[in-house]
């Protein structure tokens, strides 16, 4: 399936306009896909398998900024540590730990976002309130958290993912500055294709939208 241009550049258009951060989620699709955008003028793209992003990273132009929106393993993080620009579903201190450590190997500081549990699904991942005020009060090395990611239900019922958005949107603020933290909050990461406006309604300043831009993905993804 061919890269939607038109998609893009309405989507881009729109959203720069709010000064909202596209990240153009290019899982599962080639690098020629990848390319496309990029010859565009694009450079902020998501991935969420840890070997894919590193073979892309070594066959793509060296200035795009590379997001891991996945789930990511502990063990992983030294795959990615070198070049990642942000990595957005953080969800327990333990990983901080190990992306500051990996981070601190390469000389770095890695940039992190908490991932928070705001969906009524138990397949979804992410901290607590609890959890998220604990590890926000850490103190770190070589790791910083610098926002919140989230997602909402996988639901038709816009309202339950417009309530889910306003609550992590409430974190947000509540966390922006100390003292209920010791990081400055600055991205939250909230919306995809199907709810991304819902998510700019609601005070979202970064998306992570797939598949209007590069086409439906086989499943599983
Ligand atoms: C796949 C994925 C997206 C993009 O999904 P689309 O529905 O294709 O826009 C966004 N965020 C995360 C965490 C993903 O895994």
């Amino acid at each position: 399936m061919p890269v939607n241009k038109s998609n893009y550049e309405r989507i881009q258009k729109e959203l720069q306009a709010k000064a909202v951060t596209l990240v153009a989620v290019s899982k599962t699709k080639p690098v020629e896909d990848i390319l496309e955008l990029y010859e565009l003028g694009h450079r902020d793209f998501g991935e969420n398998y840890v070997q894919e992003l590193a073979d892309k990273q070594a066959q793509l132009p060296k200035d795009i900024r590379w997001h891991f929106i996945g789930h990511l393993q502990s063990n992983k993080v030294k795959y990615i540590a070198p070049f990642v620009h942000l990595i957005h579903g953080v969800d327990s201190f333990k990983l901080l730990q190990e992306i500051g450590k990996q981070a601190k190997k390469q000389n770095r500081i890695i940039d992190c976002l908490l991932q928070v549990y705001i969906a009524k699904e138990e397949t979804k991942f992410g901290l607590d309130e609890n959890e998220l005020a604990e590890v926000l009060m850490s103190e770190l090395v070589n790791a910083r958290v610098c926002g919140l990611m989230g997602m909402a239900s996988f639901s038709d019922d816009m309202e339950l993912v417009r309530s889910e958005f306003r609550y992590l949107k409430t974190l947000f603020d509540k966390h922006a500055k100390p003292p209920t933290s010791n990081q400055a909050l600055q991205i939250l990461s909230m919306g995809m294709s199907s709810d991304y406006k819902i998510a700019v309604e609601e005070g979202s300043n970064m998306v992570r939208i797939g598949s209007l831009l590069f086409g439906e993905r086989q499943k599983p993804v």
